[in-house]
């Protein structure tokens, strides 16, 4: 494929554009290259700069559950702007999307909508100190809940990929407040919690981690780390940014039946506008600010366009029973072609699914952790995700990321992919 006007593109933008790209991760620098600038994209496909066509299993990082410029979503946004863009007032739409996302989701009754997941997992967390009268919190190494200072402590996504996991910037007094678990270890998190009694506000994880591939729970850790939380009057926050609306409609506490104390949502809840929310039970929400003392607040939180993007969404999400069950079937028939081919021409592999959620490891070791998903960044996925390009497949340029499918996809869509991926490696 050719990308000349990509090239010449993200030339210019290096002069007025740190690193031409507005997040790290566009920019290419772990598998090289030049990034692809977009025209514009329509369901399962992007059109680039240079007229070539993509099978897109990106999917601005989740949001397009239900593919590119999915008309519902489109058409609310365009009725939504010519009657004003902004307002800084209440809009009747506003408790409408509430409305549906608490219907949807379990174990929440009120919800905030702010403008990101950044945002999202940033307040939830101040929420949730504020409400125990506790400073620290237990994140998990290789999850990412945005670039908030409190999180930049072994970070997952981008920041692992450009080898800044502890970013300058965060103090010390910060980063001393974070304290760091591994994944699917519930003894570590049981000695953290000994070793700091009384002083954890919260344990925040991804349910199913999507920031160093896609690395399910395994054992029913969420469950014991529900138990440790009860036993602990700590709060158990779930960063569903990437895994609400997408694994289930009640997200991830429905897929595995466990309660969190507070959810972080972004992504699909916003159907590509800029949206993230958070949200909990009455007692700990009435916290905040204008009922409680804990201050958040935003300018353009809750903005018309976000909230129409977003209601259409979730109203397509809610009115469509069988949407879960065909996104797993398409993830589960792309899982066993990659796997086959695999297999057949000898690649050293790992593939991790849950749902719509898949990554491949180019390893043997069985990936659970952020230790086990390092080993597949290597050469291997360098060549693959290349490949995969020349291919007209695009996959996420980093191998700490999932792939998020969408239903927009066909299943002749799958077998190109599986496809691509036998020429890459044959
Ligand atoms: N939490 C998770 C689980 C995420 O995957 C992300 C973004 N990839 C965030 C939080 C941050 O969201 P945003 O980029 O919208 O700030």
């Amino acid at each position: 494929m050719i990308y000349k006007r990509s090239s010449a593109l993200f030339a210019k933008a290096e002069q007025v554009i740190p690193g031409g790209v507005n997040s790290p991760v566009r920019a290419f620098k772990a598998v090289g290259g030049t990034p692809i600038f977009v025209k514009e994209a329509k369901g399962a496909y992007l059109y680039d700069e240079d007229g070539n066509t993509l099978i897109d299993y990106i999917n601005s990082w989740g949001p397009m559950i239900l593919g590119h410029a999915y008309e519902p979503v489109v058409n609310a946004v365009i009725d939504k702007a010519k009657k004003g863009t902004s307002f800084g007032m209440p809009t009747e739409i506003e408790t409408q999307i509430a409305e549906l996302a608490v219907s949807m989701v379990p174990n929440i009754d009120k919800i905030r909508f702010v403008n990101s997941g950044t945002e999202a997992c940033m307040s939830a967390v101040r929420l949730a100190r504020g409400y125990t009268g506790k400073d620290k919190i237990i994140k998990f190494a290789g999850c990412y809940h945005g670039h908030s200072d409190s999180f930049l402590i072994q970070a997952g996504s981008g920041a692992v990929t450009f080898g800044s996991p502890n970013s300058p910037g965060v103090t010390e007094g910060t980063a001393k407040d974070t304290l760091l678990a591994k994944y699917n270890d519930i003894n570590n998190v049981e000695a953290l919690i000994e070793a700091n009694k009384g002083e954890i506000a919260c344990i925040i994880i991804e349910p199913v981690a999507g920031n160093m591939g896609c690395v399910p729970p395994k054992n029913n850790f969420l469950q014991q780390l529900r138990s440790l939380c009860d036993a602990h009057n700590i709060l158990l926050i779930f960063d569903e940014v990437m895994t609400g609306f997408r694994l289930a409609q009640g997200g991830a506490q429905e897929l595995f039946n466990v309660k969190a104390d507070i959810v972080c949502f972004g992504k699909v809840i916003g159907g590509g506008l800029p949206v993230g929310a958070f949200a909990a039970n009455n007692a700990i929400m009435n916290h905040l600010a204008p009922l409680g003392p804990v201050y958040q607040a935003g300018t353009l939180s809750g903005n018309p366009l976000a909230m129409a993007a977003g209601l259409a969404m979730l109203t397509e999400l809610n009115n469509d029973k069988e949407i879960y069950t065909r996104l797993e079937e398409k993830t589960a028939y792309l899982h066993k072609g990659l796997a086959d081919v695999l297999t057949q021409l000898n690649v050293t592999h790992t593939i991790n699914r849950v749902g719509s959620m898949i990554s491949v490891h180019f390893d043997e070791t069985e990936v659970v952790d952020f230790d086990t998903a390092a080993k597949g960044n290597n050469e291997t996925f360098k060549t693959f995700f290349h490949g995969m390009l020349n291919n007209g497949v695009y996959i996420a340029p980093s191998a700490f990321e999932t792939w998020f499918i969408t239903d927009a996809l066909t299943y002749e869509d799958l077998d190109k992919t599986i496809a691509a991926c036998h020429a890459v490696f044959s």
